[in-house]
């Protein structure tokens, strides 16, 4: 009989999460080695959007041009610090480069596999007793204060339908009719019944709870410094709580993963991309479903128990120093939008970093030199949207199954 396999998660973000639940399932003996506590990197604060029609990759034709265009006007939610940074600018350019329809399409197809393989794990996942976080089926509201930008909607449409993803195109009196917490000046928008919400931060509580039932042991305030490596097969994990032996190692550190990797000759081209969030109380009026307000590039979530404001997109480091501006960009820009934009009181003002690779897409590999090793990190803006799909995968990948959905756009080798 085979013996049990003894697994250590680095990183207790979402990914690490969910890799610890698919391998909880298939028998394995799990331990997650966490620096700070479960769930206070980036997902903790994030908007919490199950955005499973958001197939298109940011380097889409248009957007670099578009986010000069923006930040020359002094709207651009991107903030790109100046800086010297060779490995920084060499990301952006391979970034820039991938801004073409042909690689567009190919990628916008790739993600829809894990995107629609996560669909059926999280239906799965959220039906279960204990995981109670304000989840919602309300769809998301896509809204235009500028009616020219609603052409550039269509066109996103036009491009979604072949897959199976139509948003409903609503005027102003239908959207006003759908969402009255809407300003009457707002153009018109897009409803896409498609998608899901959740509140991320009481997701990780009762995950973490269900987990530990289940024999998870976790290891929080425990940094890993380094590995020890026999050959090509990584031993033990050296932390600042001791060192942890383990058969195989699951590298989830989030942004965190190029530091994390470094000593093991992993080159991985994962750039800490800084969003905020500002979490309240709901107000007055608030809006009944997410919406995502177009030219602001941010999004307002409701839940039962709070309302949220986040958005923005900083490249400037690994600091999660709170910039008073960048917060009080979406209290403007949600103003613009709503009746009644914020509620009271305030509870917490959030900065986290999305691990972002240059072509968008998560990075769920085994080591290429650590034959005991798999990489899963890169998810950027749908970290949590993706996690039940990577979770499955890499727990498939422990145990040498083939997984269900194609890896190979995932792999190491295309970077
Ligand atoms: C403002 C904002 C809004 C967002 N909205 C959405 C959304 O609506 N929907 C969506 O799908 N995604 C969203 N995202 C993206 C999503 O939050 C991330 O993609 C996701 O949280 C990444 O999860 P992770 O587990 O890889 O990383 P993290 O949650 O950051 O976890 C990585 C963990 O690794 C730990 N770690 C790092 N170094 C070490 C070390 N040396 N030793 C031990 N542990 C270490 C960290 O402490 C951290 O807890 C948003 C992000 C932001 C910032």
């Amino acid at each position: 009989m085979e013996s049990k396999k003894e697994v250590i998660i680095i990183g207790g973000g979402v990914i690490g999460l969910a890799c610890a639940h698919y391998l909880l399932e298939q028998g394995a003996s799990v331990r997650i080695i966490e620096r700070d506590g479960i769930g206070d990197g980036a997902s903790h604060g994030n908007c919490g959007l199950l955005y499973f029609s958001d197939l298109i990759p940011l380097c889409a034709p248009g957007a670099v041009s578009h986010e000069i265009y923006r930040a020359l006007c002094g709207t651009s939610p991107l903030y790109i610090k100046p800086t010297l940074d060779f490995t920084l600018f060499t990301w952006l350019l391979k970034f820039a480069a991938r801004c073409r329809p042909r690689t567009m399409l190919r990628t916008a197809t790739q993600k829809n596999e894990i995107l629609h393989y996560s669909i059926g794990l999280f239906e799965q996942l959220l039906a279960l007793p204990d995981l109670g976080c304000d989840f919602e089926r309300t769809g998301i509201l896509t809204i235009c204060n500028d009616p020219k930008n609603l052409n550039n909607l269509k066109g996103k449409n036009d491009f979604l339908k072949p897959f199976g993803i139509g948003y409903t195109p609503l005027d102003r009196d239908q959207l006003l009719e759908l969402e009255p917490a809407l300003k009457p000046s707002i153009a018109g928008g897009w409803h896409s019944t498609f998608d899901w919400h959740l509140r991320p931060d009481m997701l990780m509580t009762a995950w973490r709870q269900n987990l530990t039932r289940r024999g998870l042991i976790i290891e929080e305030h425990a940094k890993l410094l380094d590995f020890e490596i026999s050959g090509n097969t990584i031993t033990h994990a050296n932390t600042v709580q001791g060192k942890f032996a383990a058969d195989t190692f699951i590298l989830a550190t989030g942004a965190w993963a190029p530091r994390t990797a470094k000593q093991l000759g992993l080159h991985l081209p994962v750039q800490p991309g800084k969003g905020y969030s500002i979490t309240m109380e709901r107000p007055g009026i608030c809006p009944g479903m997410p919406c995502f307000l177009y030219e602001k590039n941010m999004v307002v979530t409701p839940w039962t128990s709070g309302y949220r404001l986040g958005g923005t997109m900083e490249f400037s480091g690994y600091s999660t120093t709170l910039n008073t501006r960048r917060l009080s960009k979406l209290i403007n820009g949600a103003t613009q939008y709503l009746k009644d934009p914020t509620g009271h009181p305030v509870i917490e003002e959030w900065a986290g970093l999305r691990p972002m690779t240059y072509d968008d897409m998560p990075i769920i590999d085994r080591s290429p030199v650590q034959e005991n090793l798999i990489i899963a990190t890169g998810h950027g803006m749908l970290g949590l949207t993706l996690a039940t799909g990577t979770g499955k995968i890499v727990a498939d990948m422990v145990y040498d199954k083939t997984p269900d959905i194609n890896i190979g756009p995932f792999g190491l080798d295309r970077f």
